[in-house]
């Protein structure tokens, strides 16, 4: 996000402190520190009233020291260079300790899509592809959704891409529509991992989902469906927010009921009622008394400012970069445990990774064989990153990075620098 917060920084302050516990030299990681490519390209769209607006628009490939990079697309107002740059880096960190074979990379648009009718959403995506087309391919770098892009975008720049290379590419994005080469269960991949990681944590707690709250901030593809998948395991959604509201209900919010009101109503919970809910404050939402916090919106939303506030014990991260570095220290104090995005929300990578293999393979797996693919991995994942946090005594997020940073620099160490 755009201000005084650096989300590239709070990664690289990450990633140093992640490293020298590896007892690794700068050396050995440098590399890792800046981006491969940076890509900004100017989107000019001609608008439905004629005039041709121009809007700024990124495509940053970390790391593709592991295989193809990997990365979604994000139209939002505040998306800036140094956003898109984190969050590249994060794909390649999350991408490293779920052990998939690709690198890291992210996109976006500077453009608020709530603001452009249906065709100048489709001109601006078209163009956008046809901008960043030299440098994304199914053996280069493979966007897929993220905030404010959906399916649809995603089929928008599956035919862009195929135009200009005379057939048919599905294996250039994931999250696509099941017709032209999508997954089933890529829509609700990440919402599922971030359950299962939950899950995961639970065991180790020796602790089960009945009776536990949740509050859910962001109700979009990861908050709404995580929510759903959670209530269905048993756990009382007590809480549930977007960009427009949030509410609360203590014994329990109907998920199901609320996603078919946001369907009905530009994908807004704005205005949903049940007996009993009342609305309260996005800050009042972070600080409520319920077990779990869950937050699915945007970066920087738990920081020095209100981490203090924060009464759950566990926070599951399906956002990308929701804490910063030190709202994660004043946490670790308060001795909340934190599954962090590279692993908790690892879900919807994972599925795009197996929506490309079945793309390369022009094969379509049945969805039982892909939720129980994905359970096995974030399973692996998670425990491996349990181990370390146990023998290294460290948060699960620097556990995260130490698994993930060692595996790139290993792969870098075998590939050498160029030339
Ligand atoms: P989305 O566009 O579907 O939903 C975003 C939601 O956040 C919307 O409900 C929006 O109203 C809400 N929101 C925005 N600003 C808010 C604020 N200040 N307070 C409360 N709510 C706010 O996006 P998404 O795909 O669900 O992505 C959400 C987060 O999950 C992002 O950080 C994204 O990078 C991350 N993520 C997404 C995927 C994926 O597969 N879509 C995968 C991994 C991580």
């Amino acid at each position: 996000m755009a201000g005084q917060y650096n989300p590239y920084q709070n990664m690289l302050d990450v990633l140093d402190e992640a490293a020298q516990k590896l007892g690794l030299t700068k050396n050995d990681y440098v590399t890792l520190r800046t981006p491969e490519r940076e890509l900004i390209v100017s989107v000019p769209v001609v608008m439905d009233d004629g005039r041709t607006e121009v809007f700024e628009g990124y495509r940053v490939q970390h790391s593709s020291t592991r295989g193809p990079c990997k990365g979604g697309i994000r139209f939002h107002p505040s998306a800036d260079l140094n956003e898109v740059k984190a969050l590249a880096a994060w794909m390649t960190w999350k991408c490293a300790v779920v052990n998939i074979p690709y690198g890291g990379a992210k996109g976006g648009v500077k453009v608020d899509p709530a603001k452009l009718t249906r065709d100048e959403l489709r001109r601006l995506t078209r163009r956008y592809t046809a901008m960043i087309l030299p440098i994304i391919g199914p053996e280069k770098d493979v966007p897929a959704p993220d905030v404010n892009t959906d399916a649809n975008v995603m089929a928008w720049i599956m035919d862009t891409f195929s135009m200009f290379k005379g057939y048919a590419v599905p294996a250039v994005v994931t999250g696509k529509p099941l017709e032209i080469g999508g997954s089933l269960g890529r829509k609700e991949a990440t919402g599922r991992g971030v359950m299962f990681s939950l899950l995961n944590l639970l065991e180790k707690l020796v602790r089960s989902p009945r009776g536990m709250t949740v509050a859910v901030q962001g109700f979009g593809n990861v908050g709404s469906i995580g929510a759903q998948l959670m209530q269905e395991k048993g756990f009382t959604i007590a809480a549930i927010s977007d960009a427009h509201t949030a509410l609360y209900k203590q014994d329990g919010i109907d998920i199901r009921a609320a996603m078919a009101y946001a369907e009905k109503n530009n994908r807004s919970i704005k205005g949903y009622s049940e007996p009993g809910l009342t609305v309260i404050s996005n800050a009042e939402l972070l600080a409520l008394d319920v077990d779990v916090l869950f937050p699915a919106a945007l970066e920087n939303q738990i920081n020095k400012d209100n981490a203090a506030a924060v009464r759950a014990r566990i926070i599951v991260e399906g956002a990308n970069g929701p804490t910063t570095k030190e709202a994660d220290e004043i946490l670790k104090t308060k001795g909340v445990v934190v599954i962090p995005d590279i692993l908790a929300n690892a879900g919807g990578v994972i599925v795009s990774y197996f929506e490309w293999v079945q793309n390369q393979e022009s094969f379509m797996w049945d969805e039982d064989y892909i939720n129980n693919n994905l359970e096995k991995v974030m399973k692996r994942a998670f425990d491996e990153v349990w181990r370390v946090h146990e023998t290294a005594g460290v948060p699960l997020r620097m556990a995260a990075y130490m698994v993930a940073l060692e595996r790139v620099v290993k792969a870098k160490k075998l590939r050498g620098v160029f030339p």
